[in-house]
Formats: C-alpha cells, sequence, structure tokens
C-alpha cells in the first residue's frame, strides 16, 4: 500500500503535536538539508514553518558555540539579524551603539543593512564611517530614550520619524520594527528591522518573532557590554594602582612624576598616544602680577577652559576647526589624529594645573563615557598628587630657610680671622694670613702659643678650669690633639683644629653651667681616662681622637634647660627628635660644624674611616642621655667581670680591640664617666660646680613656674635650695657611685675619681647631716615656742577668760 504525499500531509497537519515531536527527534537541520538535497545554509525556512523548532535550536546551538568561542558581538547579532531579517521578511536590520561623550548620550551604527543574503564584512561599520545620530533624532534615538520597542506601520505617520540617515543612503523607509538592548536600566543598543518586503508593514507576529530571537542576540550584547565594562574597570583599577606606585615614588618633580605614571600605564590607556600639558604652578603670583588685576586692567585669570568647561571628546578630529592644521600625516609614520580626549588636570585646591589628552582610542573608535570616567579617575588622581610634589616644594622652601638659617648660625659660631690671631698668631709672627702659611709654620707658632701638656694638668683626673681664661681652654683641647698624636698622623689641617676648637667653644651658649666650660671638661676627662685612665689601649687612635672631639661636642649649644622642658615647653627641637632631645640637637650642631670644610679636622680621612669617625661620635654623644645610662650600666659591668678573669692584660687588650660592640659600650659610659666627672673633683671645686648646676636647674624652676604656671621638682625649686646636700648624696649614691666605682675596678689608675667620689659624699653627707640637725634643732625650738605659747594662753584665759581677738574662737 503506498501513501500518497497529500494523506501524510493531511495527517500531519492534522496532528501536529505529533508531528512536531518526531521532526524533534528525527530531524536535524543537516537532516532537512540532505533530505532537500542543498547546503544547511540554503535550508529555505519558510518552506519548513513547521519544524522551525527544530531548525531554531541548531541556530540557537550555533549562536552560542560562537558566544562561547569569542564575544564576538558583530558576528553573533549579524546571524541573528540575517536569521530575522529572513524570518520576518525585511528589506533590511541595522544595530545601533549607544554610547556617551562629553556627557551627551548618542547611537552610532555598527551594523548596518543586514538582510539575509549579507555578509558580515560588508555590513561591520568600520568606525570612520559611523552614522552617528543624537537622540533627539530619529526613531531610534526615540526608542533608546524611551526604553520601549515600537512597530511604526507608516513612517510617515509618525513624529518621530527623521529622513535624516535616508537621505543620506538614498533609501526609503516605509515601515519599522526597533526594540532597544536593556543592561538593566542602561541602553545599551538598538536593534532595527526596516521594510515589510512581502507586505505593506510588519504584523504583530512578525514583532514576536522579532524579539523572541533578540532575546539571543540581547544576551550576547549584554554579554559583550559587560566585558566592555570589566575591562574599563579592570584597565581603571591597574590605571591607578600603577600610577600610585610612580607617583609615590617620584617625589622631586611634577614632570617627571606625571611622565613616570603615564609611561606605566599606557598599556591601560588604550590610546595611540597621550600629551601631557602643565601649567608653571611653582611660579607665585607677585605683587605687581596682581596690581593690574586689581586695577581692573585685566581680567581674573580662570584658568584654561575646555568647551564645555571640563571635557572635551571629539569624535572627528578632521572635522573640528581646532584640527585644521592637521593637513597631512603629522609624521612619516603616517600618523594622524582621529579622535581626542582631553581633561582638565585639577589639584585638591580645585585649580587646574595643566591638560592631559589622549588621541585615537586603539578600537579606532570614540572615546566614550567610559574612556572619560577612566581618564578623569586618572588625572584626578595625578592632579591630587601634584599635592605632593607642592609639599616637597614647601619641604624644599623649608630646606632653603633652614639652610639660611644655618648659614646664619654658622656666621656667629665660626672662628673669625681676627680670632684665630689670638691663638694661631700668624700676623704677629709672620704677618701673614694662617692660609698662607706652612704647617711647618704654624706648628712653630702652636708650639709656643700652646699651653703644653703641664701648665694646666690636662693629663690629671683632678684638672679644674677654674683658674683657665675660656680661651685657655681653647688651647687646652688643641694641645691634647697633639698629645694623643693624631694631628699629624691624619694630617689635619692646624688651621682647621684651632678655627674647629675655638668654633666649638663658641657653639656654647653663656648659660650657667652648660657652657664652653663644661663641654671642655668632659672632653678633657675622656683625653684622661684614655691616657692616664689607661682605657686608649682598647681604641685605636682614630677612635680616640673620635671620642676626644666627641666629649668636646658632646654638649654644645645647650640651652640650659633639660629634654622633659624641651617636650613641655613644646620646642621644635622636641618636635624633630622623639628622645634623647637634647643630645641629638648637640649632636647635629657637632656634625653641622664639622661638614664645614673649613673646620672638618677629618677632611684627610677616607670615606670608610670617617664613617666610622661619625659612627662612633654619634653613639658618645647620645650615650650622654642619663635616661639610657641605666640600660647599660648591666652589659659594662658583666664587661669588668670578664675583664677580672684574664690573668694576662695583652690578652685582655687583644681581645677587647676586636669585641666592636664591648668597644662601644665601654665608650659610651666613659661618655658618663666624663660627664658626671664634677662629682669627682676636689671638695673646692665640686662644691662650686654642684652650685652651678643647682643654680641652672633652679632657673630651670624659674622658667616652669612663670612660663609653664607648674610646680617645678624640688630639685629645680629654689626654695628647697637647702636641699641640696641632701640631693647630691642621693645623686651619687644612685647614679655617680656606679661608674666611678666599676671603672676604677675596671682600671686601677682610675682609683682617683672614685677616691674623689667618696671624699665628696663625705662632704655632702656632713652638709646633709649639718642641715638636718639644724632643721630639728629649728624644729624643736618651733614646738618649744608653741608649748609656751599654749601654756601662756591657757594661762590668760583662765584670768581673762574672753578670747585674744582670734575670729575662729568658738563659743559654744
Ligand atoms: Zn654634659
Amino acid at each position: 500500500m503506498s501513501v500518497k504525499k497529500e494523506d501524510v500531509e493531511k495527517f500531519l497537519d492534522g496532528n501536529q503535536d505529533f508531528a512536531r515531536s518526531y521532526f524533534d527527534k528525527k530531524l536535524k537541520p543537516g537532516a532537512v538539508a540532505s533530505i532537500m538535497r542543498i547546503p544547511e545554509s540554503k535550508v529555505d525556512v519558510d518552506s519548513f514553518k513547521d519544524i522551525c523548532s527544530v531548525e531554531e535550536g541548531g541556530l540557537f546551538y550555533d549562536l552560542i558555540t560562537d558566544m562561547q568561542e569569542n564575544v564576538n558581538m558583530e558576528k553573533v547579532i549579524f546571524k541573528i539579524l540575517k536569521r530575522i531579517s529572513a524570518l520576518i521578511h525585511a528589506d533590511r536590520c541595522s544595530l545601533f551603539m549607544y554610547r556617551q561623550r562629553n556627557g551627551i548620550a548618542e547611537l552610532a551604527t555598527r551594523l548596518f543593512n543586514v538582510n539575509e543574503n549579507s555578509e558580515l564584512d560588508d555590513c561591520v561599520v568600520p568606525p570612520d564611517s559611523e552614522i552617528v545620530f543624537p537622540l533627539d533624532i530619529g526613531i531610534v534615538g526615540h526608542v533608546a530614550q524611551t526604553k520601549k520597542n515600537i512597530n511604526v506601520k507608516d513612517v510617515t505617520q509618525n513624529s518621530h520619524f527623521s529622513s535624516f540617515v535616508d537621505e543620506l543612503t538614498e533609501y526609503t523607509t516605509r515601515n519599522l520594527l526597533a526594540t532597544p538592548i536593556m543592561n538593566g536600566k542602561d541602553v545599551v543598543a538598538v536593534i532595527m528591522a526596516v521594510n515589510k518586503t512581502n507586505g505593506p508593514y510588519f504584523t504583530d507576529e512578525d514583532e514576536d518573532l522579532f524579539l523572541k530571537y533578540l532575546k539571543v542576540g540581547s544576551l550576547n550584547l549584554k554579554i559583550f557590554h559587560l566585558s566592555y565594562l570589566h575591562n574599563c574597570e579592570t584597565r581603571k583599577g591597574q590605571l591607578l594602582l600603577w600610577s600610585a606606585n610612580k607617583v609615590f615614588e617620584e617625589l622631586t618633580d611634577i614632570e617627571r612624576q606625571f611622565h613616570k605614571a603615564l609611561y606605566t600605564v599606557r598599556a591601560y590607556l588604550n590610546c595611540d598616544r597621550y600629551s601631557v600639558g602643565l601649567l608653571d604652578m611653582t611660579k607665585e603670583k607677585e605683587f605687581f602680577d596682581i596690581w593690574p588685576v586689581l586695577m581692573g586692567e585685566q581680567p581674573p585669570y580662570s584658568g584654561p577652559v575646555t568647551p564645555d568647561g571640563r571635557i572635551c571628546n571629539i569624535m572627528n578630529a578632521a572635522a573640528d576647526e581646532t584640527f585644521n592644521f592637521q593637513t597631512e600625516a603629522l609624521d612619516s609614520s603616517g600618523w594622524t589624529i582621529k579622535n581626542v580626549l582631553s581633561l582638565p588636570i585639577v589639584n585638591k585646591k580645585e585649580e587646574i594645573v595643566g591638560v592631559a589628552t589622549f588621541y585615537n582610542r586603539k578600537d579606532g573608535k570614540p572615546f566614550d563615557d567610559h574612556d572619560e570616567q577612566l581618564m578623569e579617575a586618572l588625572t584626578q588622581f595625578l592632579g591630587w598628587s601634584v599635592l605632593n610634589t607642592d609639599t616637597y616644594d614647601k619641604m624644599n622652601k623649608l630646606e632653603n630657610r633652614k639652610d639660611i638659617a644655618q648659614d646664619m648660625v654658622l656666621y656667629h659660631v665660626k672662628c673669625r680671622d681676627d680670632e684665630i690671631q689670638n691663638i694661631l698668631k700668624t700676623r704677629e709672627y709672620f704677618d701673614r694670613e694662617p692660609r698662607d702659611c706652612e704647617e711647618e709654620e704654624l706648628l712653630e707658632i702652636l708650639k709656643k702659643e700652646l699651653p703644653g701638656p703641664n701648665k694646666f694638668e690636662i693629663y690629671a683626673f683632678h684638672f679644674s678650669d677654674f683658674d683657665c681664661t675660656e680661651l685657655d681652654l681653647v688651647t687646652c683641647g688643641i694641645q691634647m690633639y697633639y698629645e694623643v698624636g693624631v694631628v699629624k698622623k691624619f694630617q689635619v689641617p692646624q688651621e682647621v683644629l684651632v678655627r674647629f676648637m675655638y668654633s666649638v667653644s663658641k657653639g656654647y651658649r653663656k648659660i650657667t653651667y652648660h657652657n664652653w666650660r663644661h663641654g671642655f671638661n668632659v672632653g678633657q676627662t675622656m683625653f684622661t681616662l684614655l691616657t692616664t685612665g689607661k682605657l686608649k689601649r682598647y681604641y685605636t687612635d682614630l677612635e680616640v681622637m673620635a671620642m676626644i672631639t666627641a666629649g668636646f661636642l658632646h654638649d654644645i649649644d645647650h640651652r640650659g634647660t633639660n629634654n622633659l622642658y624641651q617636650v613641655k615647653s613644646q620646642n621644635p627641637l622636641a618636635k624633630l627628635h622623639g628622645s634623647s632631645i637634647l643630645e641629638r640637637h648637640h649632636l647635629e650642631f657637632g656634625k653641622f660644624l664639622l661638614a664645614d670644610e673649613s673646620l672638618n679636622i677629618f677632611q684627610n680621612l677616607n670615606r670608610r674611616q670617617m664613617e666610622h669617625v661619625i659612627h662612633l661620635i654619634d653613639i658618645a654623644i647620645i650615650a650622654t642621655d642619663l635616661a639610657l645610662y641605666f640600660k647599660k650600666r648591666t652589659m659594662f659591668q658583666k664587661i669588668v667581670d670578664l675583664s677580672e678573669t684574664y690573668e694576662e692584660q695583652k690578652k685582655w687588650v687583644d681581645f677587647m680591640s676586636l669585641e666592636t660592640t664591648r668597644k662601644e659600650i665601654v665608650m659610651a659610659m666613659m661618655m658618663t664617666a666624663c660627664d658626671l666627672s664634677a662629682i669627682t673633683k676636689p671638695w673646692e671645686v665640686q662644691s662650686k660646680v654642684a652650685l652651678s648646676v643647682a643654680a641652672e636647674f633652679w632657673e630651670q624652676g624659674d622658667l616652669e613656674r612663670t612660663v609653664l604656671e607648674q610646680q617645678p621638682i624640688p630639685m629645680m625649686d629654689r626654695n628647697k635650695a637647702a636641699e641640696l646636700p641632701k640631693l647630691q648624696c642621693g645623686f651619687i649614691d644612685f647614679v655617680c657611685t656606679f661608674v666611678y666605682k666599676e671603672f676604677s675596678r675596671f682600671h686601677p689608675e682610675i682609683q682617683p675619681m672614685y677616691d674623689g667620689i667618696l671624699n665628696n659624699r663625705m662632704h655632702w653627707k656632713a652638709r646633709q647631716e649639718e642641715y638636718e640637725a639644724k632643721l630639728k634643732e629649728m624644729e624643736e625650738a618651733v614646738k618649744a615656742r608653741q608649748e609656751a605659747a599654749a601654756k601662756n594662753a591657757a594661762n590668760s584665759n583662765s584670768t581673762s577668760g574672753s578670747g585674744s581677738g582670734s575670729k575662729t574662737c568658738s563659743i559654744c
């Protein structure tokens, strides 16, 4: 039995459910194609309306594969538009992309005139031949604005229709379907189908098909859009990250800073070239610049103005009169400016400091709002970073100011040419300036003018400066460098040595205790500890020279007040240095003098030697902060203990000479021993010096009372001056004794210092007891008087009965 074609048709028409499930199972587009003996692409969809679900499946599979392979948006949308145009019999379909430039939205053709026979390459619109129209022109613009799809059955009846594109392309639009593609609330694109070929207009069924197919299309456009946004965000992140990196690396100069930042992020800029123009912001306005403005002769300067005030995004440079100069390629590579994005660089003070311009987006498309945002973030960041360089400029200015201040200080502190003649009497001897004399000649003078080792007993622990003038002390100081043999050994120019010592003496302020005399005494004690105390054996000559120098410098420019006072009075020094405030200042001051070539006694050392000297001076001067003394006590004691385990002195010295840290600890403790050495001097000296120390403390106490309005501690309170002996005993017991006891245990040669302190302790104790006895006597006298008065009062009360006039007398 044969089945006729009509029967099958009749059966299938009558059993559509069966037909659908049957073809779903059995037929693929390939099968249909092979049945029809035509290529798969030529399968006539119109004739296979009933099996289009099968074919649809194939199409969607195809599209999704395309999307998976790469997000080639144009290719996928092209396929969909091709299919739509066949399905709904549209003459042509187009894709318009939505974007914003200069804050204004616009639509640009991306796929134009797609129909069922089109090839992709013919329909993709290259960036330079885009048709761009704002949203207020045409139905497509209207769709983007309303975000609603539209079926226009007769364009002549639609008020939004514009013949602008028709005229441009010599075409006549009669009817159309258009729909926006959305990503959330944002329009991404608009798709339009134009002119129904087999009817007067698109039917509702056409519209349904159109929208159904575009669902896949919109998915793809969304992916494309998101991936673009993601790319922008990534670029933005990288841009800022890298710029930050470069910006903070470079603080010196804004131009270098910007260049470095932009060069690093150039890959993310997504443009051919960029340029940055900077205004000269370093120049401050002078009064003669402002006068003409104040006089009304000139308008005030308001910075460069971009067309819309902020951003300038030019799509077609060739058509813009700004680029009239571009009549041919701008360089030998044939490069021309196609589109431009230009933004002002604004600093935190809202001043325009420059303009950044980016040329030709890499994909040839114009810069859009995402580029604008991205570049704005970058330029904003660069603008803010200008503040860094501003701060740097300010710092530079401060630095310059400091230099000037230092220059002034140096002028006053530095030994003058007339002053040096007080010691290095070249004018008297040779009628010449020191610089015109040979070293031999200078030595000849100094041999006569310096006091020599014995005149002032500089080798003695009991040395006293009482019989010396300040100038004598300068000559004694110079003498010591000769005594330890470093002048020749380290080629110290003698004029420099004299000027240095003289300047150090001038660097001390004329205050009650921490004056040049104290500075000298510390240097002298260091010299004596090293020589007489035999501590020199652990140190090289260079180290000896550094230590004596540190002694002389250790309190230079002292203000007569202690570290705590600097903090309480908010002295800038306290802000500059966190701890050991004054000590750090003395150190800086000392190094500042040494930085002057005419004072640098270390000028002929090599770099390594110089570094070593500075290292030792650093440690030595900071070590004079008594607050640090307690930290080094046990370490020093252990070294002394260790020294006692050595029977042979030579072995101990050999061991110590290589022990850098132990040597530094001993040196630090030597500085303390020197600084406190007044306590070891003969009683006549100690009693006087102790008074001057106390006097300086009392002066600080007065300042605390008057300036800070605070009650000073007893040590600084002149009303408690009588307690001085007690305070001295406490100071000897808790601070000083340990130092000299340990040093005399370390080196018996130092015993005189320990003896000295014991003797002074005895004196102070006697004074203390004397005072306490007197106090007790006075208290007893007061008590006796009170008792007598009480007795008298009792007697008179019993006689007179009335009060003696005391107002507090109670009657009740
Ligand atoms: Zn001191």
